[in-house]
């Protein structure tokens, strides 16, 4: 499954899931520009992914939900790395409350980095794409958002939105040779789940034929994959890495 010498951005690089992600593809020869809002976890994550073998490891200092920004940064990348070639849109946030207890401003919030992040940078980065004539898009959904979760109406409702998002800019790229897939993680060992209580993070293992939560790398192999060129002839797919929690 090559990623040699391919330009990847990989958004929420910082840490958990995105760093995997990084490591996974700077394991395969790909070049890795991370962006994080934090500047601190990114160094950690450039070190891993040249230690990996990454040709060229950087990391940019970015909010997904800043426009202007993102515009600059993607122009920043494409002068130093010489191509865009693969997106990965991680960067993720949760505010989990009962719906009737939700906040506006927690819904608002959660659809704005998960939702509006990736559209935003997908949109900047398949301008790249598409003048290459070739790309890969690559959006972490989630399980919430194909079976729902009680207690995560905004963050089910942005993730629905990352599969909806996925399969128009799979139809629309297409012809560009872009193509656009998306991995929904089930219960993955990170910061995100770390804080769950004990109750609740056992409720969820009984509803998980394989037994045990995912890791961060279980995720990151599904991404290499839709990345490489073995994923050539794949677009607009949403694939569970959940150890069969939905399916
Ligand atoms: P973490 O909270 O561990 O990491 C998320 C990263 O995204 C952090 O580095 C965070 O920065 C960064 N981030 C947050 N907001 C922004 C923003 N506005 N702009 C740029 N970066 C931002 O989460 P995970 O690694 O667990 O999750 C990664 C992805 O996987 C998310 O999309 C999540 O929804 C999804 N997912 C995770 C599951 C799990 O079980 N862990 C299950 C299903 C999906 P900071 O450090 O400042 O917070």
């Amino acid at each position: 499954m090559s990623v040699t010498d391919r330009v990847a951005i990989v958004t929420g690089g910082g840490r958990g899931i995105g760093r995997a992600i990084a490591v996974r593809l700077a394991r395969g020869g790909a070049k890795v520009a991370l962006m994080d809002v934090l500047e601190e976890p990114m160094a950690e994550t450039v070190k891993l992914c040249t230690e990996a073998g990454s040709p060229l490891a950087k990391a940019y200092k970015l909010d997904v939900t800043d426009e202007e920004a993102i515009e600059k940064t993607l122009e920043a990348v494409n002068e130093a790395f010489g191509s865009i070639d693969i997106l990965v849109n991680n960067a993720g946030i949760t505010r989990d409350d009962l719906l009737m207890r939700m906040e506006t401003r927690a819904w608002d919030l959660v659809l704005a980095v998960n939702l509006k992040g990736t559209f935003l940078m997908t949109r900047t980065a398949s301008r790249y794409m598409m003048r290459q004539r070739r790309g890969r898009i690559v959006n972490i959904a989630s399980v919430s958002g194909l079976a729902g979760n009680a207690g995560q109406a905004n963050y089910s409702a942005s993730k629905a939105g990352v599969v909806g998002l996925t399969k128009t800019t799979a139809r629309e790229l297409a012809a560009r040779n872009v193509t656009a897939n998306a991995v929904a993680p089930g219960f993955i060992r990170t910061d995100m789940t770390d804080v769950l209580p004990p109750a609740v993070k056992e409720k969820a293992l009984a509803n998980i034929p394989l037994r045990r939560m995912g890791e961060a790398e279980d995720v990151a192999e599904a991404v290499a994959f839709f990345a490489s060129d073995a994923a050539a002839y794949i677009t607009g797919q949403v694939v569970a890495v959940d150890g069969g929690m939905v399916m």
